[in-house]
């Protein structure tokens, strides 16, 4: 009757109202691509896009730090240490199948010919060594000052030096004649930072910090009041942007269609990258990640997937995971109806560490550039590709095209030019959107089968953090 289908449109109207904003964005954005708008002229006409991601990220560093101190806060230690557990087997899990099936689709297509005529030329990158960026994952756990973790993430840089040298008589290159002061360059570590929040020191001080607020009953309880009171207020908010999401996913899909390249000008090596990404997202997107779910939970992983829809457009739309957290946190707790305490744990850590699609992208990618040089990996060079592979999903921060810069980890390992990452560039922007969701996906499924392992713990329901959905 009327008043069904009216019923149908209102429960779904974000659901709807986002696809729309997609498929406008797309017809609009090819509409206008003849025009071949100037860089300037882009920034302004995907300005309303660009708003949306500012909104986003703003929440993200309350919403990280509320949602994981009052989660951790409200479990006992021994269910948290539980579900933390299977936090971490379901995150390492899915992540090695992840990097396997990369490794394998890139080892089947084989999308790289041993030629590097085809791309457009290098450009020089900066050169940090895999040793420097994996102490600087663990270096980033433990920022020694918060307000700082909260703007900046810790970086090895290298800067030059110019040292003079005594060289003594036994040098007989540069001190033929007896001793001899000489200026030698000199590479000297100087700490740097890039922009952003350093979302894993934040996710470890939380967790910590909600562990022992917990543990302190009464004295503890103001603090956790605080904590619980903020996380519903950034829900709120979040609430209130969900309104401006479809309006900002159009001018973002749209803003990009007008800007990309021409994508029938793409060598051949490329496409079949491209391709081979795709189906390797595929496969983990929409095979793996749904009967792992199924298998755990016997219950339809297309439902909850249908649920997530909104969270994983806007994880298209904005290529970054951290933006899309908010949204996420929605879809799981609104229309899929996982217990907030399992939400406020595995989704902001998940967002920050968990992420399927870009360690499945980075060791494909790897192997990519090691065929086009021509250059044979034995299994202990692709075993080595994916421990770093990993390594550098971890490290990644959930935004646009982190995993780019973190491929340097990857590279350098094999000893593969890292000059090379330029190769695959022009067609990150697109790769990333579609791993962005993948890895969304996956935290979200995560949650999900977290929750049904966790079921009898959950039982014994704090009844303050209950699932208030339920309560309402
Ligand atoms: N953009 C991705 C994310 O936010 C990270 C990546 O570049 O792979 O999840």
């Amino acid at each position: 009757t009327k008043d069904d289908v009216k019923g149908f449109f209102v429960r779904n109207a974000f659901v709807i109202l986002t696809i729309a904003a997609v498929i406008i964005g797309i017809i609009l954005g090819f509409a206008l691509r003849p025009y071949k708008m100037s860089y300037r002229e882009v920034k302004f006409f995907s300005f309303p896009g660009e708003l949306l991601m500012r909104m986003l990220q703003m929440l993200v560093l309350p919403l990280l730090v509320s949602s994981l101190i009052t989660g951790m806060a409200s479990l006992d230690s021994r269910a948290s240490g539980k579900m933390g557990m299977r936090a971490v087997v379901y995150y390492t899990t899915t992540t090695v199948i992840a990097v396997f099936i990369g490794i394998v689709m890139v080892l089947i297509i084989h999308p790289g010919k041993g030629s590097k005529d085809e791309f457009s030329k290098p450009q020089q990158i900066e050169q940090v060594s895999a040793a420097d960026a994996f102490l600087d994952l663990i270096r980033n756990m433990f920022p020694p000052n918060l307000v700082e973790a909260c703007t900046k993430q810790f970086k090895t840089q290298y800067a030059k030096r110019v040292v003079q040298v005594t060289m003594t008589v036994n040098d007989t290159i540069f001190a033929p004649n007896g001793s001899q002061t000489v200026a030698r360059e000199e590479m000297i570590p100087v700490p740097g930072a890039v922009n952003g929040i350093n979302a894993l020191g934040l996710v470890v001080f939380s967790i910590c910090f909600g562990l022992i607020i917990g543990s302190m009953r009464e004295q503890g309880q103001p603090l956790k009041d605080f904590f619980d009171s903020l996380n519903e207020a950034v829900m709120r908010l979040v609430a209130i942007i969900m309104w401006y999401a479809p309006v900002g996913i159009l001018f973002l899909i749209a803003g990009k269609i007008v800007e990309m390249d021409d994508i029938t000008s793409m060598g051949s090596q490329l496409a079949m990258y491209t391709v081979t990404v795709i189906c390797g997202l595929l496969i983990h997107a929409v095979l793996v990640l749904p009967t792992l779910y199924f298998i755990v939970t016997r219950k339809n992983p297309f439902v909850f997937i249908a649920g997530l829809l909104q969270a994983l457009i806007t994880a298209l739309g904005t290529s970054s995971s951290s933006a899309t957290l908010p949204i996420t946190f929605k879809c799981l707790e609104e229309n899929n109806k996982v217990d907030k305490r399992v939400t406020r744990f595995v989704l902001p850590v998940g967002a920050t560490i968990n992420m399927d699609g870009t360690a499945l992208y980075e060791a494909l990618a790897a192997i990519f550039i090691a065929q086009v040089n021509d250059y044979d990996l034995n299994f202990g060079q692709i075993l080595t590709i994916s421990i770093t592979a990993t390594a550098a999903s971890i490290g990644a921060a959930g935004i646009p095209q982190a995993g780019l810069v973190t491929m340097v980890i990857v590279l350098t390992s094999v000893g593969l030019p890292t000059d090379d990452i330029t190769l695959i560039i022009a067609v990150d922007w697109f790769l990333d959107r579609l791993r962005t969701t993948t890895n969304v996906l996956g935290d979200s499924i995560g949650a999900g089968i977290v929750e049904h392992l966790s079921r009898h713990e959950l039982q014994r329901k704090d009844p303050e953090v209950g699932n208030s959905v339920v309560e309402e």
